[in-house]
């Protein structure tokens, strides 16, 4: 898989090097660590999963090659962090040409760039890299008596490489539909769990409970776990309030599996019902969600599905009193951005926000098969929001479903969790009873 991604890319680079640096590790606190979590393009490239590597990617005579910066093998620090690859692992499994230990880069780098047409590097991402690939730039030029000459012109290698993971292949959308299998087992065991009094972290615990048990890696972002007023937060993961009865929560969260995330979010009552008010804002939502998705298909324009979604819930607005006039209007001076202030869609994959252009120059993307990308309207009223209905105040509701483009249409990756109010009413309605019963 990841050879034949190689080589992709390097057909794309003809005469060029490619440079890409591996992820840092990330101080927590004084001397303990984040997790590590692998730079998305290195991994797309190369499956390996440790820091303190640089992979170089050469489209120049003779042939095309691999070429892995790893770190040493070390017996006395692998006892204590975990076991290395070192240049052995990296060419026999995973694929490298050659190999070399990370401390030789500054010595061999320039070997390997140089009488290259071209450099594909991304500049400004990672300062100390930065430095590293221009000494090498300028050590070459020093050799010019000797015949050589530094690339000509550095280049951006997101330009090939994001277009790339934009199109997920039938391998990448195996991980993903396990990942967003995963994402939809974690809503499902919260819609079943959440109990009046109980704490968002726990409602949250829960969540990635399911997500860890059915070997998610972690999840794919931090969980926003949103109970009462704190749903018309958009990225409230503090998740430390009570919730009560007669509440609305709403939970957004994604599970990472093998480097791909899903990116799901529900909102549904604390109790057994939703409330008038609560049902009547919800429906609005679903109506638009739902609509929105049944227009996804192959050559749509991406920025007409926010579009759409806003004329949409401009109606709602309309019709749950929260906005007066004429839509059109309304639309053209986007009143709706009072109660609907983010964007409805993004790319998703390897990274929640995805990779890819959305707009390059004066074109909107085209959708096309194997985009994968969320659908997610919301209306968020704010406590202290004037001049509307009381009942309305407070309320936040956000309804989001990852979509595989088809040659047909679509395909709704996460459909496996409850968004319909009956549906909904029925789950929590069972999930209460049992609990008083038992
Ligand atoms: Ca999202």
């Amino acid at each position: 898989m990841f050879t034949a991604r190689r080589a992709r890319f390097l057909e794309q680079i003809p005469g060029a090097v490619a440079v890409f640096p591996a992820a840092h590790l990330a101080t927590r606190s004084n001397d303990s660590e984040f997790d590590f979590r692998q730079d998305s393009d290195f991994w797309y490239l190369t499956g390996f999963d440790e820091p303190e590597a640089v992979a170089v990617l050469l489209a120049t005579p003779p042939r095309p090659r691999f070429v892995l910066f790893v770190r040493r093998r070390d017996p006395k620090q692998e006892v204590w962090n975990g076991y290395r690859a070192g240049t052995q692992g990296a060419i026999k499994r995973f694929g490298a040409d050659a190999a070399y230990p990370i401390d030789q880069l500054d010595k061999v780098l320039p070997r390997l760039l140089r009488d290259a047409d071209r450099l594909y590097f991304r500049l400004g991402h990672d300062a100390a890299m930065d430095r590293k690939v221009l000494g090498a730039l300028e050590r070459i030029r020093r050799t010019e008596r000797q015949g050589h000459a530094a690339p000509a012109a550095i280049h951006d290698p997101c330009e090939v490489l994001h277009q790339m993971r934009l199109v997920k292949t039938p391998e990448e959308l195996a991980h993903l539909r396990r990942a967003t299998d995963i994402t939809c087992a974690g809503h499902r065991a919260a819609l079943r769990a959440a109990r009046p009094g109980q704490h968002e972290y726990q409602l949250e615990a829960e969540v990635e409970y399911v997500f860890a048990r059915l070997g998610a890696q972690s999840p794919g972002y931090s969980s926003i776990v949103g109970s009462g007023p704190n749903a018309t937060i958009l990225h409230y993961s503090t998740n430390r309030r009570k919730m009560e009865e007669g509440e609305l929560v709403l939970i957004d969260a994604g599970a990472e599996v093998d480097g791909y995330t899903g990116d799901v979010t529900r909102t549904f009552p604390v109790g057994r019902r939703f409330s008038r008010a609560q049902r009547a804002v919800y429906a609005e939502v679903l109506h638009a969600q739902q609509e929105v998705i049944a227009g996804i298909k192959p050559g749509m324009e991406w920025n007409r599905i926010h579009e759409r979604t806003c004329e949409l819930l401009t109606e709602s607005l309309l019709k749950l009193k929260l906005l007066k006039g004429r839509a059109k209007t309304l639309v053209k001076k986007k009143a709706y951005r009072k109660f609907y202030m983010h964007g409805t869609s993004h790319w998703l994959g390897m990274d929640v926000h995805d990779v890819g252009h959305y707009r390059r120059r004066k074109d909107w993307t085209k959708l096309e098969p194997g985009l994968v990308l969320t659908i997610e309207p919301g209306i968020y009223i704010a406590p202290d929001a004037k001049g509307v209905p009381p009942a309305l105040r407070g309320i936040g509701v956000r309804i989001e479903d990852d979509i595989l483009v088809t040659p047909e249409g679509h395909e709704n990756l996460t459909a496996g969790v409850a968004k319909e109010i009956d549906e909904i009413e029925e789950i929590r309605g069972r999930a209460l009873g049992r609990a008083a019963a038992g």
